[in-house]
């Protein structure tokens, strides 16, 4: 059923080991369904009897990590696997080890247990499915393999007390659906609309891990219009696409071009995603009577910056990344002089010039700055010159007011 050639033979070394030292190993979750689905895991987890110290005493090349949930690391030159031991789920003895706040959230979940409790503490009936690489038999939750091949997305449990648990199970279910072709159960729907709102609660840490993993995949267009009808999308980002038809259509532009940028397997940041998401509301905030206010421009980098850091941690590095892609937008639009030199040799000159021509599309803009700097770049300094003697010539004082964002500004 599932072919062994398609696994890490890392992780299956791993499993040996822990088997040669007496305990349980098993290839589990989104990689176990991952393969029954005919798709290429992203990476491989394994789930073991062995408590995270006995496991560390195994691997030499290894380390513990988490506090929440405690698990390990086990690394080679090149692979990293997580290996995490069996949980049970629930707090017989209430020790403290397992933790859950007013709302139900589970804070902390380090209790061990076996196999069978450890399968139902999972999200989904097909995310709960473990697989022995030397048996090459699977275990785990008795619907996984029915789901599987019913190509649903089913909660284990209650979807309401499992969402009001882990919110962040709202995103995972939807996400799951789309990268699967899968259906979501009716009562993950009805769960998503009274449970949604506790997404507002989660660690901004924890959903920019999810924004990567919604938005970074290959399915971004796709995911955000899932969440959209969801509601769910104001947990991910903080513009709003009913401000303007512009807006829409940029946060879409910019979606579809990530999913392009992934299918030709060029690189993808999350910082390019971002500056290019939260531009309309840099936009609207620096208006001042039907023009761009420069004062206001700058001053509002920031305050846009921190309201999506609100609700999804942008890592520092990115920060003056976002910032250059936004400055650079204004200077594009100056193409007199040296400017022109100086801005093609800034160092984020490709990725601001790439967020332009996606704000050209969303916008239907007409005045060719996009052509422009698709020639300037040509290694042709006379070409270069005309360019700019052009510009020279036909003086366009309009677009010096509104650095010709004319259509944006609607
Ligand atoms: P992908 O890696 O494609 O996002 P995945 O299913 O592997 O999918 P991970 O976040 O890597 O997702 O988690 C591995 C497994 O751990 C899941 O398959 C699931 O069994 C379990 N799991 C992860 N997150 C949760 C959660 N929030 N609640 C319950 N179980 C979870
Ligand atoms: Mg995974």
């Amino acid at each position: 059923m599932i072919n062994n050639k398609k696994i890490s033979k890392f992780a299956i070394s791993i499993i040996e080991d822990l088997k040669k030292n007496n305990y349980q190993g098993y290839l589990v979750g989104g990689c176990v369904r991952d393969l029954l689905c005919g798709l290429e895991p992203k990476d491989f987890d394994i789930a073991t009897n062995a408590t995270p110290e006995q496991i560390r005493k195994v691997f030499k090349a290894s380390r513990i990590i988490g506090k929440r949930f405690k698990l390990v690391h086990v690394f080679n030159r090149s692979e990293l696997i997580e290996v995490a031991t069996f949980r049970s789920g629930d707090d017989i003895n209430n020790d403290g080890n397992l933790v859950q706040d007013q709302s139900g959230k589970i804070i902390r979940d380090n209790i061990w247990g076996g196999l069978e409790q450890d399968s139902y503490r999972r999200d989904f009936t097909i995310n709960s499915l473990y697989y022995c690489p030397l048996s090459k038999k699977i275990v785990g939750h008795e619907d996984g393999m029915k789901h599987i091949h019913e190509k649903k997305v089913v909660s284990i449990g209650d979807p309401k007390k499992r969402f009001a648990e882990d919110p962040v199970r709202c995103l995972r279910a939807l996400r799951f659906s789309n990268k699967l072709n899968f259906k979501v159960d009716p009562k993950i729907k009805d769960a998503i609309y009274e449970k949604g709102h506790l997404l507002s609660g989660i660690s901004n840490a924890r959903i920019f891990d999810e924004f990567c993993k919604i938005f970074l995949g290959g399915m971004a267009e796709k995911n955000y219009r899932k969440m959209t009808s969801f509601g769910l999308s104001k947990y991910l980002v903080t513009t709003n696409p009913e401000k303007s038809e512009f807006t829409s259509r940029l946060i879409i532009e910019a979606l579809r071009n990530t999913d392009k940028r992934l299918k030709n397997n060029q690189s993808v940041t999350p910082g390019f995603l971002i500056a290019a998401l939260l531009w309309p509301e840099l936009l609207e905030k620096s208006i001042a009577k039907g023009e761009i206010n420069l004062r206001k421009f700058f001053r509002s980098m920031d305050q846009v910056l921190r309201k999506q850091q609100k609700i999804t941690a942008i890592p520092r590095k990115f920060h003056s990344y976002i910032k250059d892609i936004w400055v650079l937008q204004l200077k594009l639009h100056s193409r007199i002089g040296r400017q022109p030199y100086k801005t093609l040799k800034h160092p984020r000159f490709r990725a601001a010039y790439d967020f332009m021509l996606i704000r050209e599309k969303a916008a239907n803009e007409i005045n060719n700055l996009g052509k422009w700097w698709t020639k300037f770049q040509r290694n042709d300094d006379n070409l270069k010159k005309s360019l700019i003697k052009i510009i020279n010539e036909n003086d366009t004082q309009e677009s010096f007011k509104t650095f010709g964002f004319s259509q944006e500004l609607r």
